[in-house]
């Protein structure tokens, strides 16, 4: 049997010391760490960018079928791709928790490996967190933090008319990772003695489980000197997000449908659930790519290689936002979010 160790045997301040002993510090940016009241940050005449995201067992992830150490590595993708969405990079972390009686000393261990594994990949110290316990449930509070050149953050209202919509890697595959799994989940629940074999949705299974952020995006949007006008991740969905450009920029859009990048792989599970890859990819949400606006001049810098596609461009305000169907049709854009597809 695997080893468990109640929380109880170490104590908060032996639990602190025991998640966070091993920390080296990998920015210079990072003055003081973990072991005061606050970790102190000096970025050397950058400008700071915050973000909080919280992640809520039940209404964000389920144990079920999601490792800890993946949920871990996730908590720490979730937030640094907001910094990225700002066109930051993202140096440090802060983690609270707070988690009941049924987690184990090894759980958390788990957790924290993924966290420390992300932090490596992003190049981000943990330098702090709070520590508590609760009723039910496992419960993430987390705080990225990231720094920039002074005033060369990108917002979400800086789109402009005839700006090309270019968004990265390919959509839709989480929403239907998270579909595959919640079907697995009751046909578990229904019959504990099948095994699922779930070798062949490897792509999106990984997309909904271990998530990266696009920080390869930003690095080639800098090496080609590429400055987008607006920015945002996609983590709600296509429509809802590309929405909030719209608004905060106080313009319109032309998406195509048949230029939303999509995997095979999003497609044959699409087709197997009687789903629309089209509409998981507009409103299915947690891809973590990133959704951004370039002007015209900017679109010859752009190479097939890139993994950057071009999927509509933007207009006055009073042309609407709208979707152009693969069957020509011209439709007005809503925000589906994820909350479309019901529980
Ligand atoms: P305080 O009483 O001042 O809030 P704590 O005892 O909560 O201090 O925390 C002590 C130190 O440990 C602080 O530096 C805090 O940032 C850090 N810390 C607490 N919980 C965590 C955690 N879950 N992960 C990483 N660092 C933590
Ligand atoms: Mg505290």
């Amino acid at each position: 049997m695997a080893e468990r160790t109640e929380i109880s045997t170490l104590g908060e301040f032996g639990l602190i010391d025991h998640l966070t002993k091993n920390i080296e510090i990998k920015n210079a940016s990072t003055i003081l760490s973990v072991g005061d009241d606050a970790a102190v940050i000096d970025h050397f005449g950058k400008q700071t960018v915050i973000s909080n995201d919280m992640l809520i067992e039940g209404v964000h992830f389920d144990l079920m079928y999601t490792p800890l150490m993946h949920l871990g590595y996730k908590t720490v993708v979730v937030n640094v791709s907001d910094i990225y969405a700002m066109n930051a990079t993202p140096t440090q972390i802060i983690l609270g928790l707070a988690f009941s009686n049924r987690f184990s000393l090894e759980a958390l261990d788990e957790f924290y490996e993924g966290v420390y594994a992300a932090c490596a990949f992003y190049d981000v110290d943990l330098i702090g967190g709070d520590t508590s316990s609760s009723q039910k449930g496992f419960i993430i509070s987390c705080t990225a933090i990231g720094e920039l050149t002074p005033d060369t953050f990108i917002r979400r209202n800086g789109a402009k008319k005839g700006d090309l919509i270019c968004v990265s890697g390919d959509l839709g595959a989480a929403f239907l990772g998270l579909t595959l799994l919640e079907r697995e989940k009751k046909i578990y629940r229904e019959n504990p003695a099948i095994q699922p074999d779930l070798e062949e949705e490897k792509y999106i299974i990984g997309r909904i489980l271990k998530p990266e952020a696009r920080k390869d995006i930003i690095e080639l949007l800098h090496e080609k000197n590429m400055n987008p006008s607006a920015m945002i991740d996609v983590s709600d969905g296509l429509s809802s997000e590309l929405l909030h450009i719209c608004k905060q920029s106080e313009v319109g859009c032309v998406l195509y449908e048949d230029k939303i990048p999509l995997a095979d792989e999003t497609k044959q599970a699409a087709f197997k659930f009687h789903l629309d890859p089209t509409a998981c990819a507009l409103s299915g949400g947690e891809d973590y790519e990133l959704l951004f606006t370039i002007a015209q001049d900017d679109f010859s810098k752009l190479e097939p290689q890139d993994d950057i596609s071009v999927v509509g461009y933007i207009t006055n305000a009073e042309e609407g936002k709208t979707i152009i169907t693969k069957g020509g049709k011209k439709l007005p854009l809503t925000a589906q979010g994820w909350n479309a597809f019901g529980e």
